[in-house]
């Protein structure tokens, strides 16, 4: 992420991936930081947790804490909000897509 505009991008992206999984099932930070880095994003735990953090805030996500072997673990899930963004955001997504893929 070494260019601005880029970065940028790619926290939309990063945000827009996240309610796509979190909406499927409960996930949690270092599992989503596995995904990502799947998909080619060199992202540390300090960037993803205050985006989490922030979407649990702004109503996008909610939280729920369990007891993972001892530690407590917190897992996200989409709220209905986020499953509006992410609705919006996947058409917005599709149709700039096919306008740019060639
Ligand atoms: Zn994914």
């Amino acid at each position: 992420m070494e260019d601005k505009v880029l970065r940028k991008l790619f926290l939309g992206f990063i945000q827009i991936h996240i309610l796509h999984h979190a909406k499927e099932e409960p996930i949690y930070g270092t599992w989503m930081l596995e995904e990502l880095r799947e998909h080619g994003y060199s992202i540390s735990s300090g960037t993803l947790y205050p985006i989490l953090h922030s979407m649990d805030t702004d109503g996008l996500l909610t939280k729920e804490e369990k007891n993972v072997d001892g530690k407590i673990r917190k897992y996200y899930t989409t709220t209905y909000k986020g499953n509006k963004v992410l609705s919006e955001a996947r058409e917005k997504a599709y149709e700039l897509f096919k306008e740019i893929k060639d």
